[in-house]
């Protein structure tokens, strides 16, 4: 099949490549967005029933998006692919949903990019598949007896799909702890394997911790003054559920009736091992939420104008009854493995990529000429890996595009 040709290629039609196609339109550049899916398919088919967004409406817009009726509530899954389409269809934004890009080459002038309903030449590609695009589960599954139910966050639905005895979850980051605050309510028993993880409250000092954060600066430090970026752009989504009611903290889950338990280490015969560092954990994560909140504090210090704030209301320090170590796995039907994600970068030339298997760039720039990422996390700021930071980025990559067109690569 003859390539068809365009400027510039936007890989995924996710929040990314929908807010860097409307930056593109606002420098005129030429452009397609290739979508394997539909649009915002991940919101669409990705998310379980429950999931609402763990950011304030307030800060969940595109660029150009409109102002949501509700604030300060949180969006539903389906409500936030509802909105991107409407965003897509608004602004026109020129989509092919079910194209999937397989490859991407550098040629003579530019890219050649396949996909499975035929090629394409352009003069720029913009890689926004995302974060998550795979889950990522342990090596240790493979262990599991096959009697055992395994699904993925990705996968999991909602709590009558995954059997009607105990439930194992692993992973205590976001997913993790709203899946199992999910299956406890519904009466289920879950055991709760936590690794590293990040406490916040939902609200402090009578105002959402994002608009603290949002405040104080922290989301807007960027990529060279994190001190440690790599482990910044690898750091678990914080113990949060989209709600301005509940906490999902691991205190509150125990609480709840959840058996909450270290890091899944092993298997052992019939018995799950689990490591026993948990409580040096859960302290490091209680002295990392305090240090924020010490921030929030010094700043509500030395800026009356915050307005009228409520008293400093710490919370408690989490108080867990002392773990099991080792559990026999006949207790459990079913494992839910909330153990993160993955980027899939498999369409990409193998040089641009490090030995993990993620792509090389600086500040959504790759090292390959012509050739840009938006969407990943800590891209540009700390806010780069939510809603809210993809429009600043979408907008700088559009910029470099248009220098890079700028210097002779139309393909028009
Ligand atoms: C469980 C969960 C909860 C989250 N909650 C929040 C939240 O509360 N607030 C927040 O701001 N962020 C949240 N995030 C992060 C959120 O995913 C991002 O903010 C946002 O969706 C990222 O947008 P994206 O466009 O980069 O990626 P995605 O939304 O993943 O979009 C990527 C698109 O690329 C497409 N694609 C992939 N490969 C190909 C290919 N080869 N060819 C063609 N198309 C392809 C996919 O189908 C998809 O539509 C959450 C993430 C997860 C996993």
């Amino acid at each position: 099949m003859e390539s068809r040709r365009t400027t510039v290629v936007v890989i995924g039609a996710g929040p990314a490549g929908l807010a860097t196609s409307w930056h593109l339109t606002g420098h005129g550049i030429d452009h397609v967005v290739l979508e394997r899916g539909v649009v915002a398919n991940a919101w669409r088919h990705e998310r379980w029933d429950s999931l609402r967004l763990l950011t304030p409406n307030w800060m969940s817009l595109l660029p150009g998006d409109e102002p949501h009726d509700d604030a300060h509530g949180f969006m539903t899954a389906t409500q936030v692919a509802d909105r991107f389409e409407n965003y897509q269809r608004r602004h026109l934004a020129p989509v092919r949903t079910a194209t999937t890009v397989t490859s991407i080459r550098p040629g003579t002038s530019g890219f050649n990019v396949d996909t499975d309903d035929g090629p394409w030449q352009c003069a720029g590609v913009v890689v926004a598949t995302g974060a998550s695009g795979a889950p990522r589960v342990p090596a240790i599954a493979e262990a599991l007896p096959r009697s055992l139910t395994q699904v993925t966050a990705h996968e999991y639905r909602r709590p009558c799909e995954v059997g009607d005895r105990e439930v194992l979850v692993v992973g205590a980051s976001a997913s993790g702890v709203q899946i199992a605050d999910e299956l406890v309510r519904a009466g289920r028993q879950v055991t709760l394997a936590v690794g590293d993880h990040v406490r916040l409250p939902r609200a402090y000092r009578g105002r959402d911790i994002y608009w603290w954060m949002h405040a104080i600066g922290l989301l807007d430090e960027r990529d060279d003054q994190v001190v440690d970026l790599a482990r910044a752009r690898r750091l678990p989504s914080a113990q949060l559920v989209g709600s301005s009611t509940r906490d999902v903290d691991l205190g509150a889950l125990s609480r709840r009736g959840v058996s909450v338990v270290g890091r899944l280490v092993g298997i052992d015969g019939h018995d799950a091992l689990f490591s026993g560092g948990l409580r040096t954990l859960v302290l490091g994560a209680d002295l990392k939420m305090r240090r924020l909140l010490d921030r929030i504090d010094a700043y509500v210090d030395a800026h009356p104008g915050v307005g009228d704030v409520e008293a400093a209301d710490r919370p408690e320090l989490t108080v867990l009854p002392e773990p099991a170590t080792r559990v026999g796995l006949d207790r459990f039907d079913s494992v839910v493995w909330a153990t993160g994600h993955r980027p899939v970068f498999s369409a990409l030339p193998t040089g641009v990529l490090d030995r993990t298997g993620r792509l090389r760039h600086r500040r959504g720039v790759v090292e390959l000429p012509g050739l840009y990422t938006v969407g990943q996390p800590v891209m540009r700021t700390r806010r780069s890996g939510l809603i809210a930071g993809i429009g600043q980025d979408a907008s700088s990559i559009a910029a470099e595009l248009a220098q890079w067109v700028g210097r002779g690569f139309d393909a028009a």
